[in-house]
């Protein structure tokens, strides 16, 4: 049977994920730690993909190519994008857009740089046909639409992540990501989970919850993972996809 690969990035994202594993073998590949084991009757491993997009993506692809996995599922904290959108809510990424791919017009010297100026782009190689790469799986999000609403005893929010090595704290430019890209939440780590587990045909989805907002001086609070992971742990026992 194919394991379902559960990401988190660190150990407070995956601790009661663990508690819970039946079975559990530690398997490190290059510096990227797997445990595999069960729940019940189904074969997962947990995947500690540690923090940002290059570690997601390698972890990611390590995984593909090593456990060929049914799916694979990315949680974690996220901070929330919109006013409506608090502590604890969850967001699933319909997709995600890349907040640090990004384009900077000319500025001559001694005009400064100017944020205002730097357009969200995706860089591609000029042959790559690729296309749709930002999505998540849609038999995993309508499964996700379904059942996490009735799981969550906080709002549900389905939609786009922004995505990238980055940490924003100034409101504005939150703000304008939330209303020109409608980002529901930022976080490091599903560009590089969509990008590599579409380019393999595998289905993925990212489901997040907010741990903090900056808009609503809501502040962060890295524990609050520990329910996102209750909520997941209840999430893959629905799961059931063909071979
Ligand atoms: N452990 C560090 C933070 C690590 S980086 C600390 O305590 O300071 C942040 C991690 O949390 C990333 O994995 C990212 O996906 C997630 N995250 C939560 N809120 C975020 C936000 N507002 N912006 C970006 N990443 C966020």
């Amino acid at each position: 049977m194919k394991p379902i690969i559960i990401q988190g990035a660190e150990s407070s994202e995956i601790d009661y994920l663990l508690e819970k594993l039946e079975n559990k073998e530690e398997i490190s590949i290059g510096n990227y730690l797997f445990f595999k084991g069960n729940y019940e009757k189904k074969e997962v491993i947990i995947s500690k993909t540690k923090v940002g997009e290059i570690n997601s993506a390698s972890a990611t692809t390590i995984a593909i190519l090593n456990f060929s996995p049914k799916c694979i599922i990315n949680q974690g904290t996220a901070g929330g994008h919109g006013k409506n959108i608090h502590k604890g809510d969850l967001v699933i990424g319909e997709k995600y857009i890349q907040i640090n791919s990004l384009f900077s017009n000319y500025l001559e010297e001694g005009k400064g740089s100017n944020i205002e100026n730097w357009v969200i782009q995706e860089y591609k190689s000029k042959d790559d046909v690729t296309q749709n790469y930002n999505h998540a799986n849609k038999d995993l999000l309508k499964l996700a639409k379904n059942v996490i609403p009735h799981i969550s005893k906080n709002p549900v929010h389905i939609g786009v992540i922004g995505s990238g090595d980055m940490w924003n704290k100034e409101i504005d430019r939150i703000l304008y990501l939330n209303e020109k890209f409608e980002t529901l939440c930022e976080e490091m780590e599903t560009a590089g989970v969509y990008k590599v587990s579409n380019s393999f045909n595998v289905p993925a989805i990212s489901i997040r919850i907010v741990s903090n907002n900056e808009i609503l001086k809501e502040e962060y609070e890295p524990s609050i993972a520990r329910k996102c992971q209750e909520i997941i742990y209840e999430f893959i026992k629905r799961i059931d996809l063909k071979e």
